[in-house]
């Protein structure tokens, strides 16, 4: 369908030599000459889906330009938010900027097709110029945040990327499995804070899934939570169901619940109290003893639905 776009992503090499052939000149004027990609002028296409990309980057701040792209009375284009900082001076060539729109560049960037900027990550989506931003936003190729909840980590990446920077950076422990049996002890179960207390990454079925303890405030009641979280896709971690347990002195609380995605904010499914919340005067009763102390054991098991 869009021969242009393919053989571009196809074959990137091969731009370099039709550079050459087609000569140094890429001002905006030649440009109606590539557009739109017909049959013959594949190579053509091939060069100016490069250079009129290159056109729609703002020579100012280097962002993809949208309508109202401006432009001086030289020709110079610019985007609309450098147009309010430049106070009507064109930042190129000096001259009155005026209000002259640029409503060929406008149109030519309308029938343009590129790839996603996560084609690296593995997205195979072509997009009209002016569709690309929406879905690039949206793409499950795009980085994904860190899950490590109480900071406020800057780092992005695909799941291996993110696996070992909590294993490295965070210190969290990694576990392999689909069952797991923890002891959470805590010496003044009377302090809470707002944060993550534990987490742990669980490997299996080939994914990876975080499994969230901490203490916060539920309105007025002090609350302990433990809830699964899904390294990957929403989608994906529907096809998972987990169950968790706590309890002692011959009472139990049981949670049966559906990972959520780390694509949906840690505070996020705390907010939602998609987890088992164990209420701090439970805890403690769970705990036994002198009640100065909070030990307990939360077993969970991680299933695939079929
Ligand atoms: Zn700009
Ligand atoms: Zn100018
Ligand atoms: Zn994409
Ligand atoms: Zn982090």
């Amino acid at each position: 369908m869009f021969p242009a776009s393919r053989i571009f992503m196809e074959d990137p090499k091969s731009e370099g030599s039709d550079e050459e052939s087609l000569g140094a000149s890429n001002e905006l004027g030649d440009v109606h000459l590539d557009m739109p990609f017909s049959a013959s002028g594949v190579k053509t296409g091939l060069f100016s889906t490069t250079s009129v990309h290159e056109l729609l980057e703002c020579p100012v701040c280097t962002n993809s330009m949208y309508p109202p792209i401006h432009q001086c009375p030289n020709g110079h284009t610019l985007c609309s938010n450098c147009k309010l900082r430049v106070h009507n001076q064109c930042p190129t060539c000096r001259h009155e900027l005026g209000n002259i729109r640029c409503l060929a560049l406008e149109k030519v960037a309308g029938s343009l097709e590129l790839p996603c900027k996560h084609q690296a990550m593995g997205c195979a989506g072509i997009f009209l110029y002016y569709e690309k931003l929406k879905h690039e936003q949206s793409c499950r190729f795009r980085p994904y945040n860190c899950p490590y909840a109480g900071s406020e980590c800057p780092i992005t990446g695909g799941i291996p990327t993110i696996v070992t920077h909590l294993k490295n950076d965070h210190k969290v422990d990694m576990h392999d499995g689909c069952t797991f049996n923890h002891r959470y002890v805590k010496a003044n179960p009377h302090e809470v804070e707002n944060a993550t207390w534990m987490l742990t990454v669980f490997n299996c079925f080939g994914e990876h899934f975080c499994l969230h303890f901490e203490a916060f405030l539920l309105g007025m009641a002090p609350v302990y939570m433990a809830f699964l979280r899904f390294m990957g896709e929403d989608e994906e971690a529907k096809k998972f169901s987990y169950s968790l347990e706590v309890g002692g002195s011959g009472r139990k609380l049981v949670w049966q619940g559906v990972p959520r995605s780390i694509r949906d904010g840690h505070k996020k499914v705390r907010d939602s109290h998609d987890g088992l919340i164990i209420h701090r005067n439970m805890a403690v009763f769970f705990s036994g003893g002198n009640r100065q102390e909070l030990k307990l054991r939360v077993t969970g098991r991680i299933w695939k639905e079929e």
